[in-house]
């Protein structure tokens, strides 16, 4: 299928879900009252009005516990699968619900990505989420299951016995969050077993540094996945050549807008992802503004011959997680490439204090490999300094302090007079 030819396909099902969205859905109803007929996608992303969090926790509020938005699916008496938020924004949790009908699109959505990852049918997968009401976990264990993988649902164990089971299973593919990933390299200690295909990471942003510490920490390739709740499924997979992510064109439409302006950005720029569902008819989700950030890409950027637009690999990141620090602003990303990049790295923080003048402290704390070397502090630190602009001090930290047991890595410590002081304030 070429370009063009999908881009048709998805203004056929945009238009199909505006119809069924203003006879049926009582919470977008009235933001397509204005909008008129829709000829092609730029039409829709001139006109139709974006979503996001706050609409829907509202919508919530007014009629609890699913909001107006759920009322149709609830009234076709089909089975849900029911997902919240985690609430890590502290702004409440969202309730994101699809009917079984329309669960087969999901699924269809995975059968490409576990295609792109390499895997069969009948191959296993070891599902390092745990199964929880959060959508990571349920929805990758139901496009795994439709697809034909047998799953090995070990998200709930410890490290140590998730490594345990890995073990004795042999699973053809490891599928956790990124950092996580990281984490039973550790405890494997170089070991693999020959079946193992690929790894999928994803469900936090990282570094490319880190994606490539990966694949040679387990010796295979590593698909990146990108998905979100309010999407409903993961519907984004780095390719084998792990240049991009290649979206799943067919069943979402993923526009890359300049904040700003609302305009779509161009190759090689970086904007705002904003999602439209375009087989969820019964619970619809429409040009939602996540809260992510990434660098488009079009197909013909990557050379593997997938047809779809995408997003450049390891440019994915949270818009509200950039950090000012010093007056300069912070990609967490951009810190996480440059330190992964020294092999005496084996996990890292950075702890952000004030100093006694009221200054900004930023402190990469090291959990060194081997014994440091005269040279190896500075060497970070001006790399640091080349390539995010401010000065860290760099120290080393004792054997075992950073684990990040946690299944999302929190890097990240601000302990900084103004943030503590606002953070209690509150
Ligand atoms: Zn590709």
């Amino acid at each position: 299928m070429r370009h063009e030819e999908v881009r048709a396909l998805q203004l056929m099902r945009v238009e199909a879900l505006l119809e069924r969205a203003r006879a049926t859905n009582e919470f977008y109803r009235p933001r397509l009252r204005d909008v008129g007929a829709i000829r092609s996608l730029e039409e829709f992303a001139a006109r139709v009005p974006t979503v996001e969090k706050a609409d829907f926790v509202a919508d919530q509020e007014a009629d609890p516990p699913y909001g107006r938005r759920h009322a149709h699916a609830l009234a076709l008496r089909e089975p849900l699968l029911v997902a919240t938020t985690s609430g890590t924004t502290g702004q409440g949790v969202e309730i994101h619900a699809q009917t079984a009908s329309e669960l087969a699109g999901t699924e269809a959505c995975y059968a490409y990505l576990y295609r792109w990852a390499g895997l069969e049918r009948g191959d296993a997968l070891f599902l390092g989420l745990p199964i929880t009401m959060m959508a990571g976990g349920q929805l990758e264990l139901a496009g795994a299951e439709a697809y034909g993988l047998t799953v090995f649902p070990g998200g709930s164990y410890d490290a140590r016995r998730k490594v345990e089971l890995m073990r004795r299973f042999e699973p053809s593919c490891v599928l956790a969050n990124t950092s996580y990933l990281g984490r039973l390299a550790a405890l494997l200690d170089g070991e693999a077993w020959p079946g193992l295909k690929s790894l999928i990471s994803g469900g936090e942003s990282a570094g490319r540094s880190w994606l490539r510490r990966l694949e040679s920490l387990w010796g295979v390739p590593v698909h990146d996945r990108y998905g979100s709740s309010q999407a409903g499924t993961d519907h984004m997979l780095s390719c084998r050549t792990g240049r991009m992510l290649h979206n799943d064109d067919s069943h979402v439409l993923v526009e890359v807008v300049d904040p700003d302006t609302g305009r779509h950005v161009l190759d090689g720029e970086e904007g705002e992802l904003v999602i439209t569902n375009l087989y969820r008819l019964d619970t619809p989700l429409i040009r939602c503004r996540i809260g992510d950030r990434a660098v488009y890409r079009e197909p013909a950027y990557c050379g593997c011959g997938i047809p779809f637009m995408g997003v450049e690999t390891a440019t994915i990141a949270r818009a509200d997680d950039m950090k000012k620090v010093k007056n300069v602003n912070v990609w967490p990303q951009a810190v996480d490439d440059v330190v992964f990049g020294f092999d005496f790295v084996s996990e890292y923080e950075v702890v952000l204090t004030t100093s006694d003048e009221g200054a900004d402290v930023a402190t990469v704390r090291v959990a060194p490999r081997r014994v440091l070397a005269a040279g190896d502090a500075g060497a970070l630190a001006a790399a640091l300094r080349d390539r995010v602009g401010i000065t860290f001090q760099v120290e080393a930290t004792g054997p075992g302090e950073l684990t990040f047991e946690d299944t999302k890595s929190r890097r990240w410590r601000d302990l900084r007079a103004h943030v503590v002081a606002a953070a209690t304030a509150s």
